[in-house]
């Protein structure tokens, strides 16, 4: 339910009553220009990455600059609890919905990637005020653009599910984001990244229909509403999860299973965060697709060094969101929806769902982290130990994450009675010993062999995007230079591949590309 801007009302911040949705009218940006575009994205839309790149309205469409015919631009007005507290209506004060686009016929839904809604909705990130803006520009900049463009895209080829990045623009629009040492304002160039997904409704999206006196954060009348709570309720469930909109006639009985497959995709998200050594770093619950998809990157991080206490996002004071955090916040956040869907959804049937989520988490955690062990054969009760110890260990020694479980395909299996290759290192005997017992009473070792080099390689990749790579391109970029931008996003469009022709020319004293040494 959409609110219309009042003609005689000036676009800006203000309360919007009995909506959760605005029409809004996207600010143009100076001299809008691609800085990259993802033909993979964008290709989801029906378009040509090649065409819209070469199409002179191109950033202007893309950027909101130029709103495109049919489009009806609308801002979410959504709650959350941030840090743990509930803050009220906090967004989106930044993001801007296009409107939707119907999925070209015979589109693929990629495994894990399904979209039952067949249309996906597009979204300009830093298209300028709407409503929801508070005392922010709702601008962006080039390197939280940068940053999000190229991070949905390598997690989305890491095959995690994530909200996507169709383009980003740059433009000579300002504005200031820092003061300066020397008392300076420091002017940053507007650009605006276009996401799609099937939806962007978030657990917040729901807790903007809280009970007021529930709201420590801005209140006022236009929180309550039950009857609009139920159609985004029946909106949700009916379009994103038809098949348990069709198996339950009984209302609460769809919304318990409802419940239990957000519960269950959120763990399973979460797990493969954990399996890659993503940190979310902004686990907040506006933050937590419905869909379980990876959404809003702002000071997400790869971890290099593997640390359970990595934490990544500046403000976060007291590690609430470190990386060993995650499953239990995702977990809290979950508990949050719940209470946010009662009493559609009875408290104490959400409860014994959110039983379930610790156990469905290992379970996803463990099935991954055999595969990444190349453990494919028999599950053992050891193998949970063999984990933790491996961790431990590089966490002893300060292992690179991405390095060490891409390096573990290396380590020989010992298929000629040898006992044990690299004797000198425990963790490694430890692993071959386990190696050896995933051979016993194979008839074909080298097809098991060859199964195993295979799955390890096709779940430990080889390229992340570290920090200091995002921040080379993005340098280059504020100097006027996108090619590496777009570089990096090829090579992190194949994250798995051991083809080195995507290898940045090696810097003297520099790794390239964030991709993992081969050497064990
Ligand atoms: P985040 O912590 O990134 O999830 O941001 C929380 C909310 O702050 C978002 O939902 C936006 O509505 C709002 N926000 C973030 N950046 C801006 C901005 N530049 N201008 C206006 N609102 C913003
Ligand atoms: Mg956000
Ligand atoms: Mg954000």
């Amino acid at each position: 339910r959409t609110l219309p801007l009042d003609s005689s009302e000036e676009p800006g911040p203000r309360t919007v009553r009995a909506a959760c949705f605005s029409t809004v009218t996207p600010t143009p940006v100076t001299r809008p220009r691609f800085v990259a575009v993802s033909h993979r994205a964008l290709s989801l839309l029906g378009l040509s990455g090649d065409e819209v790149a070469a199409d002179p309205l191109g950033p202007e469409y893309l950027s909101g600059s130029r709103v495109m015919a049919g489009s009806r631009p609308a801002a979410h007005c959504y709650c959350g609890h941030q840090f743990g507290q509930f803050a009220g209506q906090l967004g989106d004060g930044a993001a801007c919905y296009l409107g939707e686009v119907r999925a070209p016929a015979g589109q693929r839904a990629e495994p894990g990637h399904a979209n039952p809604s067949g249309r996906w909705e597009i979204q300009v990130k830093g298209a300028g005020l709407t409503p929801y803006s508070r005392q922010a520009d709702g601008r962006k900049v080039l390197r939280s653009s940068i940053r999000e463009f190229l991070c949905s895209e390598a997690i989305f080829s890491l095959g995690v599910p994530t909200t996507r990045a169709g383009s980003v623009v740059t433009s000579d629009s300002k504005v200031i984001r820092d003061i300066n040492y020397d008392g300076n304002a420091r002017y940053e160039r507007c650009s605006v990244v276009l996401r799609i997904a099937p939806t962007f409704l978030r657990f917040g999206s729901f807790e903007i229909f809280k009970p007021a006196d529930e709201h420590t954060g801005r209140q006022g009348p236009s929180y309550g509403h039950n009857e609009i709570r139920g159609q985004m309720l029946d909106y949700v469930i009916g379009t994103f999860y038809p098949e348990i909109q069709q198996n339950h006639s009984d209302r609460v009985e769809r919304n318990v299973a409802f419940f239990r497959e957000v519960m269950l995709r959120t763990a399973r998200l979460v797990s493969q965060w954990q399996c890659i050594g993503f940190c979310h770093g902004v686990l907040n619950t506006d933050n937590m697709s419905i869909l379980g998809l990876t959404l809003d990157y702002g000071p997400y991080g790869f971890m290099d060094r593997f640390d359970p206490d990595f934490i990544c996002n500046a403000s976060d004071n007291s590690g609430r969101y470190t990386y060993q955090a995650q499953p239990a916040i995702c977990r809290w956040n979950l508990g949050k929806l719940a209470e946010a869907l009662a009493p559609e959804l009875p408290p104490d049937r959400a409860e014994a769902v959110l039983e379930e989520y610790m156990d469905l988490y290992n379970c996803f955690y463990l099935g991954t982290m055999r595969k990444k062990l190349g453990l494919l054969r028999k599950e053992e009760p050891e193998d949970e130990m063999l984990i933790t110890a491996l961790l431990q260990t590089m966490h002893n020694t300060g292992a690179d994450f991405t390095n060490t479980f891409r390096s573990l395909a290396q380590i020989p299996c010992p298929t000629e009675g040898e006992d044990g290759v690299v004797k000198e290192v425990t963790d490694l005997l430890l692993e071959q010993k386990r190696l050896a017992r995933e051979l016993e009473g194979q008839n074909n070792v080298q097809e098991v062999l060859d199964d195993r080099l295979r799955v390890m390689n096709s779940t430990n990749p080889r390229v992340v995007l570290r920090n200091y790579i995002a921040q080379n391109a993005i340098e280059a970029a504020e100097n006027g230079d996108f090619s590496e931008v777009q570089r990096l996003l090829k090579v992190l469009e194949d994250p798995f591949s051991a083809q080195p022709s995507l290898e940045q020319p090696a810097k003297e004293g520099q790794g390239t590309a964030g991709e993992a040494e081969e050497e064990p």
